[in-house]
């Protein structure tokens, strides 16, 4: 197979934590076009006028509902986003994907039963696909005239998918494969036409195949009862001696893994968009109730401890949402520069390998932050945040899943730190180096250069400060346990944590500056204030995982420098976040709403 080099001009995965981007080269949804704003509105309007009234019905699992209701949304265009407009789609960029996410979330069973089958279930047929399965497929899946879902997990092998027991074998007259097994907890599985089966071809070969419904041996099995989307189908599908056409093997045979892993790169991307989007509903909910219920004769909302709330779950999901429209606007970047090459279907592959870090970190970071605020929400609607008649409780236990689904946080955490270590060995992300001269800077006499008297001089330094927390802490993890490293896995964990947290004090901080320069620092006042808090508390979250990971991977004389230079790394100004919080909760209650939509 051919290999095809990353597009040139494209950021790399993983750089920021060695680069300084500039505002300018970062995405930021104050840049939307009308276009992709009036994506937006319609998927908005369709989740309003068309889903949430039946959500109920939904709930309990009326028969055909939410079939007809993927189908209703393919007639506008909603479930064909990421399906080229040659073969009936909309074609939509990376950046309209996002949005069309984060506007679909307001009823986490749809939005779920849309990933599964616009994203999860539609992505391997665009990137693997013949030219045959494509033409045959693609059309009526765009327009979810045929509905599919994405198959790997079983009852034996959930995280550790590539280990099927689902078994492949070649008819003798080669005409089609035989499928046995079972997989398990497969979201549209109830109503689907169309599942992306993972096999393994004489037990060896993990390998693709798309199946379809009504093929003699395939089984579907009874809707699982579950915590919460309850409105999404889960269940069971069995292969009792299953043929299927020696055709419908996607891409190679052995090439399951690859298509697995690079489908869930862009699921767990979009999972972070429906997180985002999920969590400002929450807010705008909680910010209402709180103004109309009273206790001690005043509203709620003017009592510190809940209006600290509002504040920090707007700050958070800020966070978030700078990280994935720059994630967006940097894969979307790398596509348009991928498609001018001759191997275009290679070279998208190698555009969405390249970004599993940043994928992974919305994924986590955005399940991490919707918990977050749907718990906080019902902590603001106190008893009645518990009332299944009030909105936040059905929230709250839809929320959990995201935690789970699409490679467990625990899974995903390993993989953006194997990820960052694979390409430093391989050196095409020069991690090493990079921990070579903080070495040396470290040794160095300290400078005693002007400090810079630019508006967010501090927060700069602060955040260059947190990536130099994390090569000094995996320097020191690398350097004690090398090849043992994967036993330790807290140490992963809390390192991961400071990738993540890199990522998400960056995005603020280019989203900030951008804001400013766009429309002036008066009219950006509170979302930098919001920047400032975050980039504050996440510095404490940062030295507190560089000192966990020191004090497990480096002894004695070692230790103690390597804690200094963290201590040193973590210092900063002290910022009043409890004045500033409370001007970004002023912000949210006055518009009742996530303040910070398109700034
Ligand atoms: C509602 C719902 C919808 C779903 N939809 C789909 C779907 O459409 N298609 C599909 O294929 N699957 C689907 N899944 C399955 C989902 O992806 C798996 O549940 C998930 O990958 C975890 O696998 P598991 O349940 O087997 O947990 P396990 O793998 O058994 O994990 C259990 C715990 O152990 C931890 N763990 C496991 N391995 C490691 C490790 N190496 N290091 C550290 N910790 C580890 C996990 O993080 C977790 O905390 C769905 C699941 C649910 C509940």
């Amino acid at each position: 197979m051919a290999t095809t080099a990353m597009p040139q001009t494209a950021t790399r995965g993983g750089s920021f934590l060695i680069e300084t981007s500039r505002p300018e080269e970062i995405f930021s949804p104050a840049q939307l076009s009308d276009d992709q704003k009036l994506i937006g509105q319609t998927a908005e309007e369709f989740v309003t006028n068309e889903v949430l009234p039946v959500a109920e019905r939904l709930e309990h699992k009326e028969e055909g509902l939410m079939a007809s209701l993927l189908k209703k949304a393919g007639e506008l265009g909603l479930t064909g986003g990421v399906v080229p407009e040659e073969y009936g789609g909309a074609g939509l960029d990376k950046i309209s994907t996002t949005v069309l996410a984060e506007k679909l979330s307001h009823y986490a069973s749809f939005s779920v039963s849309h990933g599964g089958h616009a994203g999860i279930g539609t992505v391997p047929l665009v990137y693997y696909g013949t030219e045959e399965q494509k033409k045959k497929y693609l059309p009526k899946i765009a327009s979810a005239e045929l509905i599919s879902c994405y198959c790997l997990s079983e009852p034996q092998v959930g995280s550790d998918a590539q280990n099927s027991l689902t078994r492949a074998v070649l008819t003798a007259d080669g005409k089609h494969w035989v499928l046995n097994g079972q997989k398990m907890w497969i979201t549209n599985g109830g109503f689907a036409d169309v599942f992306i089966v993972f096999a393994k071809v004489d037990g060896e070969k993990f390998s693709c195949f798309i199946v379809e419904k009504g093929y003699a041996g395939f089984k579907i099995g009874g809707e699982e009862k579950k915590m919460g989307i309850k409105g999404s189908s889960t269940v069971p599908i069995f292969f009792d001696n299953c043929p299927v056409p020696k055709e419908n093997l996607l891409f190679e045979i052995g090439g399951g893994f690859k298509i697995a892993m690079n489908t869930l790169n862009v699921g767990r991307f979009s999972l972070g968009a429906y997180c985002s989007g999920g969590a400002k509903v929450v807010l705008s909910v909680a910010s209402k109730y709180s103004k109309e219920r009273l206790a001690f004769g005043k509203p709620i909302a003017d009592f510190g401890m809940v209006n600290e709330k509002l504040g920090e779950m707007a700050i958070r999901i800020l966070a978030v949402e700078s990280m994935i429209y720059r994630t967006a606007g940097t894969i979307e970047n790398a596509m348009t520069a991928a498609a001018t090459g001759s191997d275009k279907t290679q070279a998208y592959m190698k555009v969405l390998e390249e970004y599993a870090i940043e994928s992974s970190i919305s994924k986590v970071y955005g399940s991490e932050v919707l918990d977050y605020v749907v718990d906080e929400a019902v902590q603001v609607y106190g008893g009645y945040g518990f009332h299944e008649e009030y909105p936040v409780a059905r929230a709250y236990r839809d929320s959990r899943i995201n935690r789970i689904f699409e490679g467990t946080n625990e899974i995903n955490r390993l993989v953006i730190f194997d990820m960052l270590m694979k390409r430093a060995m391989k050196g095409t992300l020069p991690l090493i180096p990079a921990a070579m001269k903080l070495q040396g800077e470290l040794m160095a006499p300290p400078s005693f250069d002007e400090p810079s008297t630019d508006a967010f001089a501090e927060e700069e330094r602060v955040v260059e400060n947190a990536k130099k927390s994390f090569l000094l802490a995996s320097g020191s993890a690398v350097q004690r346990y090398q090849q043992k490293l994967a036993d330790h896995q807290e140490i992963i964990g809390a390192l991961s944590s400071i990738v993540m947290e890199v990522y998400a004090m960056e995005s603020v901080l280019r989203r900030a500056q951008k804001a400013v320069a766009l429309r002036g620092a008066e009219s950006s006042s509170v979302l930098v204030d919001a920047a400032r808090v975050f980039i504050y508390d996440a510095a404490d979250r940062v030295e507190k995982a560089a000192r966990t990971a020191v004090a497990a991977s480096a002894e004695g004389d070692m230790q103690r420098i390597a804690l200094g230079a963290v201590k040193r790394f973590a210092k900063r100004e002290a910022v009043d976040t409890i004045a500033l919080r409370r001007r970004v909760a002023a912000a949210v209650l006055a518009a009742d709403k996530y303040p910070f939509e398109g700034r």
